[in-house]
């Protein structure tokens, strides 16, 4: 999506240790002009799919998916990280392992929110190992629902996620994949899509 490329390209800054910070229109201050083009887009690429339910990942895609989810007229659940689990038996609960903050944690989603019925869009900000969309995927099946397909604002086309979603038979659509960045001389190439 040549707009959200653009706006990468404008605004957003190569760290050291593959970190891109998009803080000043995706995941702190919110561009949601933006993310209202974005959602279109995924309307777009996933107009074929019978979804009922966006579900995300706490905190920086539910903005997204919010957004996005006017365009499919659906309820969006987002899956809440949780300190400790009170398993109770009313949750359906995996663990991620956190990319940028190096540990793991565990995240869960109401049963009631989540059954056999629903056709779910994945929605998130970033796609990078693959850990936060993997374990949503978990959550999907636990609850016997169907994954339709994951709809990723940034993927980071250098590391492994996008392979081992997309292997698993899973339709994930990018909206930039960034094939390379480099944080000394803050380049950052896209992705022919
Ligand atoms: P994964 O589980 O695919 O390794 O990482 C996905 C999560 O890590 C995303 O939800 C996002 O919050 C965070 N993340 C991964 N890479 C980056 C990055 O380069 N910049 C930012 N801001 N967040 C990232």
């Amino acid at each position: 999506m040549k707009l959200l490329e653009e706006r990468i390209q404008k605004d957003g800054v190569v760290k050291e240790g593959n970190i891109l910070k998009v803080d000043s229109f995706l995941n702190h201050q919110m561009d949601v002009d933006l993310f209202n083009k974005m959602g279109e887009e995924f309307k777009r690429l996933f107009n074929d799919r019978p979804i009922n339910k966006i579900l995300t990942i706490e905190a920086s895609g539910i903005g997204i998916a919010c957004i996005t989810a006017q365009h499919f007229h659906v309820p969006v659940v987002f899956a809440k990280k949780a300190q400790s689990i009170n398993l109770d038996g009313q949750m359906y609960s995996t663990k991620i392992e956190s990319f940028t903050h190096r540990r793991s944690y565990d995240v869960i989603v109401s049963r009631k929110f989540l059954t056999q019925e629903d056709h779910v869009l994945i929605i998130d900000d970033f796609l990078a190992n693959g850990c936060a969309v993997d374990g949503l995927i978990d959550i999907v099946h636990h609850a016997g629902a169907t994954v339709e397909g994951v709809g990723i604002a940034i993927e980071k086309g250098f590391q492994m996620g996008g392979q081992l979603i997309r292997d698993k038979g899973v339709r994930v659509e990018s909206l930039a994949i960034i094939e390379s960045m480099n944080w000394q001389e803050g380049t950052i190439v896209f992705k022919k899509q």
